[in-house]
């Protein structure tokens, strides 16, 4: 076969740039797993690369949400990483991280979203494992798992890093019991994947707090009761009394904070209720402090939870929430804009101007002609 070539969307440092690089792709290495890239979604971290508001080791090739077929397996690979068998053509995600595996999160915590060298970011090369690109290529360690036949790309795409962040999340707030109302902060992806897991969990009543108006439909659809747009109620002890109401005065059992700014740490910590947990899951870029009224958090036995990242298997159960859910659950529906490669510039400008709900990359030339 001759050698494939593939093209990488490359951030070079220079701000609101992206240059397209080309390189060779090699045929895997034992234990290696080839993919071509079927869609690859774009993520809010992503923007946040692109604008220099994160930084991030330059040049760095974009994609972190990746679906793709597999093109060519190593010697050896014949399962994923959920032991499931794998052929060549079949439709896979991605873990694009790598923990060390020797370190204090890795072997004492057990936990690789804690990994002291997590490595997250891919440089150019033609060993590529990052979703912006025709190819990936996946080290041996990298896990993969297989999506069950019939579920459309566009539904593993929708949530991306959102839905495996948000179970993550959820894990390390100690779930949800059914009944419990949930009081969503944010309307992006990982708020909308909020919204979804506090439904499917059983919750009593979800409250969305959010804009534009399009993301709370779609909030809407994916199981939100009640949504309070902060564009039509500026005034946060406004929203603070409509959520109030909306949770029978109670507040909210579980409030997930998926917003990225600072001010609704304590918008969101006051609408607690008694015995309530704050899961706080949007500030990962945000610095800057908030005071907090201890006493509350004591005598309320509240608790603040914290989640970054997520592991392996959070990817997995993400997976299976789709594919369970997503024919009677609009999940495809989500992605709403579609980019070839050579776009991803646009992409990124759309997402930033939250005009779409979701745009995903789709690099194959037979579908962004
Ligand atoms: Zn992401
Ligand atoms: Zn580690």
């Amino acid at each position: 076969m001759s050698a494939r070539r593939t093209r990488l969307a490359v951030l070079d440092g220079v701000p609101e740039h992206v240059e397209l690089v080309e390189t060779t792709v090699p045929a895997p290495d034992a234990g290696s797993t080839l993919l071509r890239v079927e869609m690859a979604g774009v993520c809010g971290t992503d923007v946040h690369f692109w604008t220099g508001l994160t930084p991030y080791p330059a040049p760095m090739v974009l994609g972190h949400e990746g679906v793709g077929v597999i093109e060519e397996l190593g010697q050896g690979v014949a399962v994923d990483h959920a032991a499931v068998p794998v052929q060549v053509g079949d439709r896979v995600v991605w873990v694009p991280e790598r923990a060390c595996g020797r370190c204090h999160g890795c072997t004492i915590l057990g936990d690789s979203s804690m990994c002291e060298n997590l490595e997250v970011y891919c440089a150019p090369s033609s060993h590529n494992w990052a979703a912006w690109a025709d190819y990936a290529l996946l080290p041996p360690e990298m896990p993969f798992f297989r999506v069950a036949g019939g579920t459309p790309p566009e539904a593993v795409a929708a949530f991306g890093c959102a839905l495996p962040t948000m179970l993550q999340a959820f894990e390390r707030a100690g779930g949800l019991s059914p009944g419990q109302n949930v009081i969503v902060q944010g309307s992006g992806p990982v708020g909308l994947a909020a919204t979804l897991l506090a439904r499917l969990s059983g919750a009593g009543t979800v409250v969305v707090i959010g804009a534009p108006a399009h993301r709370l439909d779609a909030a809407n659809a994916l199981g939100a009761d009640e949504v309070i747009d902060i564009e039509a109620v500026p005034d946060p002890s406004q929203r603070a009394e409509l959520a109030r109401a909306a949770t029978g005065g109670r507040g909210g059992d579980l409030i997930v904070e998926a917003t990225g700014v600072l001010e609704a740490f304590s918008e969101g910590f006051e609408l607690l209720a008694k015995g309530g947990r704050y899961l706080v899951v949007g500030l990962w870029g945000t610095p800057g402090s908030v005071p907090i009224r201890a006493m509350t958090l004591n005598n309320s036995n509240q608790s603040i939870v914290g989640s970054s990242f997520c592991q392996p298997r959070h990817h997995l159960q993400a997976l299976r929430i789709v594919e369970r859910h997503h024919a009677a659950i609009p999940l495809a529906e989500m992605v709403s804009d579609q980019f070839p490669l050579a776009r991803a510039s646009e992409a990124l400008a759309v997402s930033r101007r939250q005009e779409c709900l979701k745009a995903v990359i789709v690099p194959g030339p037979e579908r962004c002609a």
